[in-house]
């Protein structure tokens, strides 16, 4: 069977007939209790409640925790997480978090990684889950820490009776305390399934196809304000496959990121730790790489008659950036070495530990100045291109 055809594998008929059959009620079902007997303010509000529930457990568990450990967790938004991950019947965090770390390191590989974009949205978006495809086999070796989290261990054992309890019972619980059963059970049950389900398939569909990449183009993966306000952060994903470790995916402050959020407001309570963070000089660095990207491509395809004048610049630009780079690498292997001394020191208890922490703060003011001479390069070569461009049209 050639990996490419999506249609050879032999079919899921646990995955096909529960996204069939849930959105069948979604769509036909809900609008139509919803015009016979009507749906009231509680029922609505208890389904967005739930949607964010469950949405933000695969955000800020699955997926940052479990599978990218962005972040250390207490274990209590760990179980909470668990709990209401296992509510959102995407399988369990193991199986979850092991085919997503392939998805990362094999990403667009049609023959690895499980939904590759390349075979196509259906496929990418779910496709990939309805037939026995070779790139979605259970493996686990990538996953050998959380085979080490008891929490993980246990819900995967018992993620079957887990989910269908928790999916049966809520819904049916709710709806007792509400007076509606059915109502309650279609809406906050199954049209709650249906949305919170493909929420999370944009991301392997849609944020492989939409949007920019200000980080890199060496794979598929987009930046989508639209859709990281839907994802609850999670559209920017160009950033998210480059640095996959940062627990932030909005990086910038003002990026609409609901999961770094709670992310950070975990930490303020003490209930996360170890926040893991890609130094600001590299993110500029990376942007930096595919302006001069864009810059050089442009030239070249370019026949303007002061096309030299625009090179040199573009060339002395390129130079500055190859030694503030060159700078930067050495400090930090410095940087390093003070503070491995730094702590040698400190067990040993010398003197000459007061001295390096002068030092380090020396090497942290360099290291400032040089992300603000980067920021200032950034500025520059964002006006260089508008500049080319206009000149050029
Ligand atoms: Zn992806
Ligand atoms: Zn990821």
């Amino acid at each position: 069977m050639s990996p490419s055809d999506n249609t050879d594998a032999p079919r899921i008929w646990v995955t096909t007939l529960l996204f069939s059959i849930t959105f069948i009620i979604s769509v036909i079902g809900v609008p139509l209790y919803a015009s016979t007997y009507g749906f009231d303010v509680y029922q609505y509000l208890m389904l967005a409640i739930v949607i964010v529930l469950c949405g933000i457990s695969i955000t800020a568990g699955y997926h940052r925790l479990w599978s990218h450990n962005a972040y250390t967790a207490h274990v209590i938004p760990r179980l909470f997480f668990a709990f209401w991950g296992t509510h959102a019947l995407q399988n369990s965090i193991l199986v979850w978090a092991s085919g997503h770390r392939r998805h990362h390191r094999y990403i667009d590989n049609n023959e690895k990684d499980p939904y590759s974009i390349k075979r196509g949205f259906w496929f990418a978006h779910i496709g990939w889950m309805l037939r026995a495809h070779e790139s979605g086999k259970e493996d686990f070796s990538n996953a050998k820490d959380l085979l080490k989290d008891p929490i993980v261990v246990f819900q995967h054992k018992y993620y079957l009776p887990l989910t269908a309890a928790s999916n049966i019972l809520l819904p049916i619980l709710l709806g007792v305390l509400h007076g509606d059963i059915i109502g309650t059970a279609l809406l906050v049950g199954v049209a709650r399934i249906v949305i919170t389900h493909h929420t999370t398939f944009f991301i392997n569909s849609l944020a492989h196809m939409w949007g920019k990449q200000p980080y890199t183009n060496s794979n598929t993966a987009k930046d989508s304000t639209l859709l990281a306000f839907f994802t609850y952060g999670e559209g920017y994903h160009n950033f998210h496959h480059y640095f996959q470790t940062d627990y932030r995916n909005g990086v910038r402050w003002w990026q609409f990121d609901p999961t770094k959020w709670l992310i950070n407001a975990l930490r303020w309570t003490g209930l996360a730790t170890n926040l893991k963070r890609v130094p600001t000089f590299k993110i500029r660095e990376a942007q930096i790489k595919m302006q001069f990207e864009k810059a050089s491509s442009q030239l070249q395809s370019s026949h303007a008659p002061n096309l030299d004048a625009w090179k040199s610049s573009l060339e002395k630009e390129y130079q500055e950036f190859s030694n503030t780079l060159a700078e930067w690498t050495t400090l930090r292997t410095e940087w390093y070495q003070t503070k491995r001394e730094a702590l040698h020191d400190a067990l040993l208890e010398k003197k000459e530990a007061l001295q390096t922490k002068w030092e380090s703060a020396a090497v942290m003011t360099r290291f400032k100045e040089m992300e603000y001479t980067l920021k200032m390069q950034q500025k520059r070569l964002k006006l260089y291109n508008i500049n080319f461009e206009a000149a050029m049209a």
